[in-house]
């Protein structure tokens, strides 16, 4: 049986360049990795190993940007054990299990500013020796220069995803809380020259923007603006209030579900497992606060966890129109999002 399963549904991009130089050099494996995680959610197919892991390298964050969870759910060092920054060790016992069962993609970032590990240029490097095809991060962007920068795209790199949200100063620097607008674009600017000038293909750069009623109309001027910048693509993902946490997320939203999905399948199930930087491993994104925690890859197999019992009954769950009996189902606004998009008419997968 096959399923109607929405991919990345909260996700829209518009490329800039066509084709994308680093689609032109990407390996084959590349392009199964992509194919499969389009079709393995559609056709419940479940791997030896998730597609992708989303291996959480610091859970510390520069900025403060009212929408994010760490904002909303004032994360504290001092209280909460699961902040820190990945060992090295722990990294590369994922990495290294993953290549015995042929990891196609890593990414770097969960609920904090990767960009504030000092070992992420090595902890790319070593992904790559490894054979993953997709290395990619999202970053704020404001420590995207100087040697970093450097070190970052002769790591090997596949992929950078910078959040910008406003092209105006006085909106960016109100979501972007802590970040200044004019060094951003800046360091963006500088990134694309450096990769160009390397003559490399990759990173495929990309410029990100939650979508929110504040920002709503800037959505062509911001496609215009980045492509004046060289950057490869923008994207747009729709603003979720995630564990409907966020006090005025009503001031946000940009529509209305008519009504929600009781037939809503999560693809994430099929796709991705997330490290934390303290080792447990949960299902998906939605999961901020660990409900659903799966195990601890410091001594768990990711193999085991994947193909494992838990997560076996959590897929059935979803494929067999159960999704509501997952508990941190009922509270990810992730199936209410779709519902706004599907009415809007902005789902086009
Ligand atoms: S909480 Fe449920 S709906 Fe939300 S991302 Fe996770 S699996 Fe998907």
């Amino acid at each position: 049986m096959k399923q109607d399963v929405k991919i990345n549904p909260t996700y829209e991009e518009v490329k800039l360049k066509d084709p994308l130089p680093c689609e032109e050099v990407a390996p084959p494996r590349y392009h199964e990795y992509r194919r499969k995680w389009v079709e393995n959610p559609k056709n419940n197919v479940v791997e030896d190993f998730p597609l992708n892991l989303d291996l959480e390298v610091t859970s510390y964050c520069n900025l403060r940007c009212p929408m994010c969870y760490r904002t909303i759910a004032d994360l504290d060092a001092s209280q909460d054990p699961s902040l820190g920054y990945m060992d090295w060790e722990l990294y590369k016992k994922c990495i290294d299990e993953g290549a015995d069962y042929g990891l196609y993609a890593v990414k770097l970032n969960y609920r904090g500013e990767p960009l504030l590990h000092p070992q992420l240029p090595e902890m790319i490097a070593y992904a790559k020796a490894k054979g993953v095809v997709d290395v990619q991060f999202n970053t704020n962007g404001v420590l995207l220069k100087g040697d970093l920068a450097r070190r970052i795209l002769d790591a090997g790199v596949d992929r950078v995803i910078i959040s910008f949200d406003s092209i105006r100063k006085e909106r960016y620097e109100s979501i972007r809380v802590g970040a200044r607008f004019e060094e951003v674009v800046r360091n963006v600017e500088e990134f694309v020259k450096l990769r160009d000038k390397s003559g490399r293909k990759t990173p495929c750069i990309r410029v990100s923007m939650v979508k929110m009623k504040e920002n709503l109309e800037e959505v062509e001027e911001f496609r215009r603006f980045w492509e004046e910048r060289g950057v490869d693509i923008v994207s747009y993902v729709n603003y979720v209030n995630y564990m409907g946490k966020d006090p005025e997320a009503e001031q946000r939203y940009v529509g209305r579900p008519v009504r929600m999905r009781d037939d809503f399948v999560c693809a994430q199930l099929w796709q991705r497992l997330f490290v934390w930087c303290d080792g447990r491993v949960t299902p998906c994104c939605g999961d901020l606060e660990g409900g659903e925690r799966l195990g601890d890859a410091w001594k768990d197999s990711l193999h085991e966890i994947w193909v494992g019992e838990r997560l076996q009954y959590l897929r059935r769950l979803h494929w067999e129109g159960n999704y509501k009996r997952m508990k941190i189902c009922t509270t990810c606004t992730l199936p209410y999002t779709v519902a706004v998009m599907e009415e809007m008419g902005w789902i086009k997968q």
